[in-house]
């Protein structure tokens, strides 16, 4: 059996709110292999961005195992971790998460510091995601310089400079126009094509549709997991 990008035991997650727990996934168990492209569904409350964040190694679970591309991250120290993430992971975020005194190659570049590339190279590998996602002439604005999907462009590409296999996206498009979507959407194809993983949460319909697999959770719970009927005819 091809081995799993992401392999999920019984995770859970509960929060400590002053004496109480409030549990928020109740024991998620999921595989999802190479090159997949899921759309993660639910109604608000239901632990989506919980479960992203797990996914993405920005949060720990309380309970459970998270095996990531061979790794077992859900043991391994903080230090580790942050090295797997950097190498393995493009996360996405709704809000962008931009740095906004840098301009959008600045940006970019950001993860190649972490990983020790020099300068010139940065710049240079940093330009070609910049066009990548067609952001083109803008790359030496800053955030506030830029339209929302223009910053989610830039977003996307910082996600992508450390050619990472898996891109994690948590409702990408939560905070763009129906048109912006649908061109944020067609990058999420594009980048699907060339062989990356891709893991994302939305709550429109239309934006799942673009997914081969669709994973409904409810109540911190996997309620449904199925493929989307238009690809059941494709070889994966
Ligand atoms: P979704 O993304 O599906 O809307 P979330 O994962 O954001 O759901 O939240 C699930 C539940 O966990 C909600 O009840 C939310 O209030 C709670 N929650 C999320 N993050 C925290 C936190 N850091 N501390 C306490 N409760 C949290
Ligand atoms: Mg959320």
């Amino acid at each position: 059996m091809a081995q799993s990008v992401i392999h999920l035991e019984d995770i859970r997650k509960s929060y400590k709110i002053g004496n109480n727990e409030l549990p928020v996934l109740k024991g998620v168990s999921l595989d999802i292999f190479k090159n997949e492209y899921v759309a993660l569904m639910g109604p608000s409350g239901s632990g989506k961005s919980t479960l992203m964040n797990i996914l993405g190694c920005l949060d720990t679970p309380t309970g459970g195992k998270y095996v990531l591309s061979g790794h077992d991250v859900s043991t391994m120290p903080d230090d580790a971790l942050a090295l797997v993430r950097n190498k393995e992971i493009g996360f996405v975020f709704q809000q962008f998460n931009l740095m906004p005194r840098l301009t959008a190659l600045e940006n970019v570049a950001v993860p190649l510091i972490y990983a020790g590339v020099n300068k010139k190279e940065r710049e240079e590998k940093a330009m070609q995601m910049i066009e990548k996602v067609g952001l083109g002439s803008r790359y030496k604005h800053k955030p506030n310089e830029l339209s929302g999907g223009q910053c989610q462009r830039v977003a996307i590409a910082r996600a992508l400079v450390n050619d990472p296999s898996l891109i994690l996206a948590d409702e990408p498009t939560g905070n763009l126009d129906t048109k912006t979507s649908v061109e944020i959407m067609e990058i999420f194809d594009k980048i699907h094509a060339g062989g990356n993983t891709v893991v994302l949460v939305t709550h429109e319909e239309d934006i799942a549709e673009h997914a081969h697999r669709i994973v409904r959770l409810r109540d911190g719970l996997i309620e449904t997991d199925r493929r989307n009927p238009k690809y059941l005819t494709a070889t994966h």
